[in-house]
């Protein structure tokens, strides 16, 4: 369709045409939402976005690390943007009572539900892909899509990159993302530098020396080891990192032993840590290292316990003239609609891509609660108690105008870099 008219600014011509993208943008949503996917096993949502890209006029490529999709649409001369989604869903149990909930297990029967938003990130950048599509007659450049799989679990940027992304898409000049979040939808916000934490997640295992319960002499307890250390290890945000470096560091998980006369072998602890430098986070991984190998040797461990990093994700650092120009566009779009993001202690594997590039990129908020409910929430002083957060049970944004403005966020932040289509 032709949208260009004297006057009409290119944000306005491109939106030009969401009252009919909306027509089926809504019903993708509901369907994605209803058949939500565990990490690495996205190939439903991955399908029905490849169709929907293809349909569009993207060039599309499936498959990438798994299920992931990139759509590539070529308009002439211009700056390289990359926009993305991730496309994973959570092991969570549905509760939000919406008439298109999920009611989808997985294989072995647990629950799955779209509890942390990707549906509307999937949802919204299809959208914005066909609107960019549709109104190619303003603006130049290259519009790459890319649909991540496997964001939860923090291997599916990596994913991708590693089954050749960076040989399949034209060099980015930037890259841009976005999550729904729990404030108010028709809202977005932005945040330059350190926006989300990096995150680890360790597996450590204190050896000891296993004996009848009864004869303690004989043995080393790894028990005890596991407890001290768990206390100990408190003291690593607490004394070691300066006041209001902001650090996280829980002990998610204790295990040792199955019987009350039995003094096992050794005991396992799960840690989770976030970070927002990498300073602070090799300081406190160091620290770790030091607490419990010292407490084995402390109780005469028969050796050093292992540790092994099983999921971790990148600290997402916006780049400060990327959001400096988003923020500009968005507040021109938005008006008061558009705030500041405050710093997420979430983690994302967004940044994986753009770091491996070595292109500059930024990551905003959409909100997905309805005004109302949260504006009342806020009166009463009960956010956290009646407004649902990503990953549990009840979080299900609102279709409207979360869609709308997710969708307009990415042609919005798309356009403050493609060209022109010919000079003013
Ligand atoms: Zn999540
Ligand atoms: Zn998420």
């Amino acid at each position: 369709m032709s949208t260009s008219q004297p006057g009409t600014s290119r944000v306005e011509a491109v939106l030009a045409g969401q009252p009919a993208v909306r027509g089926w943008q809504e019903d993708f949503y509901r369907d994605l939402h209803s058949h939500p996917e565990l990490s690495h096993h996205e190939t439903r949502t991955a399908r029905r976005t490849g169709e929907r890209l293809r349909q569009a006029g993207f060039e599309v490529h499936g498959g990438v690390g798994g299920a992931g999709v990139v759509g590539i649409l070529r308009n002439g001369d211009g700056p390289t943007v990359l926009l993305r989604a991730d496309m994973d869903a959570l092991p969570v149990r549905e509760a939000t009572g919406l008439p298109y909930a999920s009611t989808a297990t997985d294989e072995a029967g647990t629950p799955v539900m779209h509890a942390c938003g990707h549906d509307v990130h999937v949802a919204c950048l299809v959208g914005a892909a066909q609107l960019l599509a549709d109104a190619r007659d303003v603006w130049a450049g290259t519009v790459v899509a890319l649909f991540q799989p496997a964001e939860e679990t923090g291997d599916g940027a990596r994913g991708m990159l590693d089954d050749g992304l960076a040989g399949l898409v034209p060099h980015p000049d930037v890259a841009l993302a976005q999550h729904v979040l729990p404030f108010p939808s028709g809202h977005v916000a932005t945040r330059s530098g350190p926006t989300l934490s990096a995150a680890d997640s360790l597996r450590i295992t204190l050896h000891g020396r296993g004996a009848h319960g009864s004869m303690p002499q004989a043995s080393v307890d790894p028990v005890v080891i596991a407890a001290s250390a768990v206390l100990r290890l408190q003291t690593v945000v607490s004394r070691e990192l300066a006041p209001g470096e902001p650090a996280v560091l829980t002990v998610g998980s204790v295990q040792a032993g199955t019987k009350s006369n039995v003094i096992p072998d050794s005991a396992t602890l799960l840690l989770n840590i976030r970070t927002y430098s990498d300073a602070t986070r090799t300081a406190m991984l160091d620290a770790i290292r030091r607490i419990v190998t010292a407490e084995g040797e402390a109780a005469r461990a028969p050796r050093e316990p292992e540790i092994v990093s099983y999921e971790s994700f990148p600290l997402t650092s916006n780049d400060p003239a990327v959001t400096a120009r988003v923020a500009e566009a968005f507040a021109a779009h938005f008006g008061e609609r558009a705030g500041d993001l405050p710093r997420q202690s979430a983690s994302e594997d967004f940044g994986d891509v753009p770091n491996a590039l070595g292109v500059p990129y930024t990551y905003w908020g959409i909100g997905g609660i309805d005004p109302a409910t949260y504006a009342a929430a806020e009166r009463a002083g009960r956010v956290n108690e009646d407004i649902p957060v990503n990953h549990s049970a009840t979080f299900g944004p609102v279709l409207q105008p979360t869609l709308d403005t997710g969708t307009q966020a990415l042609v919005v932040a798309a356009l403050a870099w493609l060209a022109p289509d010919r000079p003013a």
